[in-house]
């Protein structure tokens, strides 16, 4: 397998992170897409791959920073000729947002777009969009994934029917590669991480950064901290972790943010940038 990472940013503005979150997945020819964050399809044209390559789609959750392409994508792939199915999966409220983007967004563009060519296929027949929970979400004979909710910002007191966030595990050549999502340590992320041979994790914060009550919050709740992203991939038993979603941060916050996992974690760790490949 190959692991791109397409965008590596938050929602704070980083020009050394321009694209947020977005990685993509090459099992054998199939391509698959976990969030479609700020710059998507940019990033993956810079890997000589489009939208039109993409079979399928997984999102995380509904922060900005995961879906704020997710219409210029489809659009992109249905407009350059896309004519088989794009299956988007995501957390409940997913069909909703791409029912908006169709429906009342981009409504006068599709409009305009069947006018001028009425045998194409309507993008609303193109693109599968369907809202998962925990448990197997699709499966084929060369690959697999499964999905859990974790906890981002849920133990502050929103229900996962009010803010659904999950994660996923991706099974494919006897391998298999965790996408826990943005989040703090949860059942369902050790479920998801147990004995993977790469878990890639939300990294938002460097131990040192965390001096005031609403970063204490933030990595309590919310996303994890480098301190404890090490202690769950060790928890895990995990072969390599990869860091992604960074706030920006000075080279040496980075070099203590590398130190703080390493107290934690002896296996192999990759400190993410927008468009590394990484062979699984
Ligand atoms: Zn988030």
């Amino acid at each position: 397998m190959k692991l791109h990472l397409l965008g590596t940013g938050t929602p704070i503005l980083d020009r050394g992170r321009p694209a947020t979150t977005a990685l993509l997945i090459e099992v054998g020819p199939e391509k698959i897409v976990f969030d479609t964050g700020r710059g998507v399809t940019g990033q993956l044209l810079q890997q000589n791959i489009t939208p039109v390559d993409v079979d399928t789609v997984f999102i995380t959750h509904h922060h900005y920073d995961h879906i704020a392409d997710l219409g210029e994508f489809l659009l992109s792939a249905w407009h350059n000729g896309r004519t088989k199915p794009i299956h988007v999966w995501g957390p409940s409220g997913t069909a909703q947002i791409v029912a908006a983007l169709f429906d009342q967004v981009y409504a006068r563009d599709i409009a305009f777009a069947l006018f001028n060519e009425p045998d194409a296929v309507d993008i609303r027949q193109l693109v599968k969009v369907v809202d998962v929970g925990p448990g197997v979400v699709y499966e084929s004979d060369t690959w697999r994934v499964v999905a859990e909710y974790v906890n981002h910002g849920n133990s502050l007191g929103l229900s996962t029917i009010e803010w659904p966030c999950l994660g996923y595990r991706l099974e494919a050549e006897g391998k298999a590669i965790t996408i826990g999502g943005d989040t703090v340590a949860c059942e369902g992320l050790d479920r998801l991480a147990r004995d993977a041979d790469v878990l890639v994790m939300a990294c938002y914060l460097a131990d040192q950064e965390i001096d005031n009550p609403a970063f204490e919050r933030l990595v309590t709740h919310v996303i994890a901290s480098s301190g404890q992203v090490g202690q769950i991939a060790a928890q895990a038993g995990v072969r390599m972790l990869v860091l992604t979603h960074f706030r920006k941060k000075s080279a040496a916050l980075m070099r203590s943010l590398t130190d703080d996992v390493r107290a934690n974690f002896s296996g192999e760790l990759i400190i993410g940038h927008d468009l590394m490949m990484i062979e699984v």
